[in-house]
C-alpha cells in the first residue's frame, strides 16, 4: 500500500498558471463535462432485470445508448492493463499495444514505473489531448495501483504541452485516492460543482471486485458481490445530483460507464481471458437527458455483435465495442481529436445516434 494510514488522499497538481477554459477548438461541442466511470469487476448480468431494479442510479444511466455485450481487451481480463487500454485507446498487446501487463502497484517512476519507460516510447492518453486543450482533468481511484497514472501523466514523465496556450506539463490536475466508495462519489460531485471550465474525469470504483475476490462473483440479490454493486450505485447518486442541480452541468455533462473485466473464472478471480464471465462487460453512455435506451451496437454497424462465447481476436479487422473505446468517445463528446497512436475509436469514435437523430431539424419542413 502506498498510503497505509490514509483512506482518502487528494493530490493537486499545480500544473499551469493558465486557468482551464473552453478552447476555441471545442466550440460547438455538445458537452463541457465528461466522466469515464469504471466499476471494477462489474458483470453485465447485474444490470439485467430483476437485479437492476435495486440499482436506481445505474437504471438511470441505462437511459441512453448502451450494450451489455461489450468486451474487455482481447488478451487480458485483469484490472490495470484494461484501465490503461480505456485511457489510451490501445490494446494491451501487439505492435500498437500500450504494453502494461502488471496488475500490482507499479515500481517507482524512476524504476520503470511509467507507461512510457515500459513501452519505450511516449504512450499518449485521453489526459494529454484534453489537458492540452484546456480541459481540467481528474483521476479518482480506489486502488493504489492507479498511481501508475499519476507517475505517467501528472509528473515530469508527461509530455510538455507544445500547443498554445501552454496548459502545463502534468496532464492530470487532481488525483484522488479513496478506499470508501462514497468518498470517491462525493469527491467527484464536489469537483464538478466547482468547475469553472470544461472537465474530463476518470472515476474508478473497486468494491465489486474486492467482494468478488473474497466471496466470488455471485449474481444474486443476496450476494456480497451484488451488495458491493449497490454500494457503488449509491456512491454514484451524488454525482447525478450535482449534475441535476447545477445549471452549468445539467445537459452539458455526459457519462461513459464500463468495467475492466467481469469475474468468476477461476473461482474468486477473473484471470481466464478466454471465459465469457470474465470478458463480457457493460458499456453505457448517458447523454445527460435521460434519453430512451438504445442499442449501442445497432448504432455502430461497423462493430460486430459477438456471440456470447466470442472474445474476438485482437487482430480481427472488425472489433467489437470494447472498454478501450471509452477514451476516444470521451474526447469526441468534448469536441476534441482522438488520442495519438490509439486504435479503438480512431479515426472515428462510437456513433451514439442514427444520422436522423443527430439532425432533427431536417425533419421539420
Ligand atoms: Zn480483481
Amino acid at each position: 500500500m502506498l498510503f497505509p494510514s490514509l483512506s482518502l488522499v487528494i493530490a493537486l497538481t499545480l500544473s499551469s498558471a493558465v486557468p482551464p477554459q473552453p478552447s476555441e477548438s471545442r466550440e460547438g461541442s455538445q458537452f463541457d463535462h465528461v466522466l469515464i466511470i469504471s466499476i471494477d469487476g462489474l458483470r453485465p448480468e447485474a444490470l439485467e432485470p430483476p437485479l437492476v431494479g435495486q440499482l436506481p442510479t445505474l437504471t438511470r444511466l441505462l437511459r441512453g445508448p448502451h450494450t451489455l455485450d461489450a468486451r474487455t481487451d482481447a488478451d487480458f481480463t485483469i484490472t490495470l492493463p484494461n484501465h490503461v487500454a480505456m485511457l489510451t485507446g490501445r490494446p494491451v498487446d501487439g505492435p500498437e499495444g500500450h504494453g502494461w501487463k502488471l496488475n500490482t502497484d507499479p515500481p517507482g517512476a524512476t524504476q520503470g514505473g511509467t507507461l512510457h519507460a515500459n513501452r519505450g516510447f511516449y504512450v499518449a492518453s485521453v489526459f494529454d489531448v484534453a489537458h492540452d486543450a484546456g480541459v481540467s482533468t481528474m483521476v479518482a481511484a480506489s486502488k493504489t495501483k492507479f498511481w501508475l497514472l499519476e507517475q505517467s501523466y501528472a509528473s515530469k514523465a508527461a509530455q510538455p504541452d507544445r500547443s498554445e496556450p501552454d496548459y502545463g506539463q502534468p496532464k492530470i490536475d487532481v488525483f484522488v485516492f479513496a478506499e470508501a466508495m462514497r468518498d470517491v462519489g462525493h469527491s467527484v460531485a464536489d469537483r464538478l460543482r466547482r468547475a469553472s471550465g470544461p472537465t474530463l474525469d476518470f472515476v474508478h470504483f473497486a468494491a465489486p471486485d474486492i467482494a468478488g475476490h473474497s466471496y466470488d462473483w455471485i449474481i444474486s440479490s443476496e450476494s456480497k458481490y451484488f451488495a458491493a454493486i449497490r454500494t457503488v450505485d449509491a456512491a454514484l447518486a451524488p454525482i447525478l445530483e450535482a449534475i441535476d442541480t447545477t445549471p452549468a452541468l445539467c445537459g452539458r455533462t455526459a457519462i461513459i460507464l464500463t468495467a475492466d473485466h467481469g469475474g468468476g473464472v477461476p473461482r474468486k478471480t477473473h484471470t481466464d481471458a478466454t471465459c465469457p464471465l470474465n470478458f463480457r462487460i457493460p458499456f453505457l453512455v448517458w447523454l445527460g437527458a435521460d434519453a430512451p435506451a438504445s442499442d449501442l451496437i445497432a448504432l455502430n454497424p461497423d462493430r460486430p455483435r459477438p456471440a456470447r462465447e466470442s472474445r474476438v481476436a485482437r487482430t480481427d479487422p472488425a472489433q467489437p465495442i470494447r472498454n478501450a473505446d471509452a477514451g476516444n468517445l470521451a474526447l469526441s463528446l468534448l469536441g476534441l481529436p482522438p488520442i495519438p497512436g490509439s486504435t479503438y475509436g480512431n479515426p472515428r469514435s462510437l456513433r451514439l445516434a442514427t444520422p436522423l437523430q443527430t439532425q432533427p431539424e431536417k425533419l421539420t419542413p
